[in-house]
């Protein structure tokens, strides 16, 4: 089928590298193959380089960001524990929801959609749950481009002896995910956002401590695929069938790991944060409104920003696709309709896209007739980038 190019610059997946697909063409092998094998192992060292962490148990389950989510939730989580969840935006929610279905006592700690989980939050709800297993969060909260910090929370949690558990799903080589500085017990991602690959993998890893949780269980692992008891076995020394690895999955993710490690991960930080505040501040000058208001906890590769009144959604979307082939994402659940989601994640994180975006939209909302635009955006980005990089 003959497909249109497209600029995608929404939630995920976001555009690839063009040796990423490279590397999916090349011809399979088996999935024993020592070769492929070594392949594996080499990928364990380049998701720990990511992860900032040493954790042993490093690796990459097969499926999306969500069975990452599903991973860490079955193979720890029993029936009775208690989990706390902040819940802020639509992955918290499902969080939540994951927690529930395995058993769990789940108890939100919710926030209004723009704003993070204060550490308070999370303290208040350990004092009055002191038997709390574990604290979930999302780091980079996607459907309302929520930056959460997590250094005072991750000294709560550790205070209170429970184990944290992050959903980097979006911030993975985007911006730092420190999971041995900050004590993240288990953390979680997938292949299309930041990290620069296709829809498919699930990077996962566990401390010890969460590995250890694992072990003791009093119940087996209430899901086969998914159990990470024999998955670690195939993927360490005894190399255990346990279902076929996506082989060109695996090759594209190995690619998209090498060219952030040739990059390097403090340049792939930096860059993300330049693009995404020229984005930012291109936005602003249309009078345009970010979701986020303090730019301390806005993410960079994801930016939601208010719909003008007067401007529909879809027509504005329709327009960009049609026009200049660019994708970006609506708003979920209380944003549908009322919010854009831009994303500059991975090699989608470039100026080129972000002068490209505001041109295209300027356009499009002047023909529209939004008054508040005063043509800036692209300039006002320009002088952002020329200030930032002098
Ligand atoms: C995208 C996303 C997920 C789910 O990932 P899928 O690949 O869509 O399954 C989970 N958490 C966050 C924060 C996300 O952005």
């Amino acid at each position: 089928m003959k497909l249109p190019i497209r600029t995608l610059m929404g939630p995920g997946p976001l555009d690839v590298h063009p040796r990423v697909l490279a590397a999916m063409s090349q011809p399979l092998l088996g999935h024993l193959d020592p070769v492929f094998l070594d392949m594996m192992n080499r990928m364990m060292d380049k998701l720990r380089y990511v992860f900032e962490t040493k954790n042993e148990l490093t690796l990459a389950m097969s499926g999306t960001g969500s069975a990452g989510m599903e991973t860490v939730f079955v193979n720890l989580v029993e029936p009775g524990d208690k989990v706390i969840v902040g819940v802020n935006g639509l992955f918290g929610t499902r969080m939540a929801d994951v927690a529930s279905r395995l058993g769990a006592e789940v108890i939100p700690i919710e926030q209004e959609w723009g704003l993070p989980i204060a550490p308070e939050q999370i303290e208040r709800a350990l004092t009055q749950n002191p038997d709390t297993k574990f604290v979930a969060l999302v780091h980079a909260e996607t459907s309302t481009g929520v930056w959460q910090p997590l250094d005072e929370i991750a000294q709560v949690v550790n205070k209170f002896d429970a184990l944290l558990i992050v959903d980097a799903v979006t911030s993975l080589a985007g911006i730092p995910v420190q999971v041995d500085k900050h004590k993240i017990d288990a953390c979680y991602s997938g292949t299309q956002k930041c990290v620069g690959a296709p829809p498919g993998l699930a990077p996962v890893t566990l401390s010890p401590k969460a590995f250890d949780v694992l072990k003791q269980r009093k119940s087996k692992v209430p899901n086969w695929y998914l159990d990470l008891t024999m998955i670690a076995n195939y993927w360490g020394q005894e190399r255990f069938y346990h279902h076929t690895a996506p082989i060109s999955m695996i090759y594209a993710l190995f690619e998209a790991l090498t060219l952030i490690e040739e990059e390097g991960l403090s340049n792939v930080y930096a860059r993300h944060l330049l693009n995404g505040r020229a984005l930012q501040a291109g936005l602003q000058a249309m009078g345009l409104e970010m979701v986020v208001k303090e730019e301390r906890y806005r993410l960079p590769q994801l930016t939601a920003v208010r719909i003008p009144d007067g401007i529909q959604d879809t027509q504005v979307r329709g327009l960009l696709l049609e026009r200049y082939g660019i994708e970006i994402g609506g708003g979920l659940g209380p944003f549908k309709g009322k919010v854009w989601r831009i994303g500059l994640m991975g090699y989608s994180s470039s100026r080129k896209n972000v002068l490209l975006f505001l041109a295209a939209l300027e356009d499009i909302l002047n023909e529209l007739g939004y008054t508040k635009n005063r043509n800036l955006a692209v300039e006002v980005a320009s002088k952002f980038y020329a200030s930032a990089i002098s």
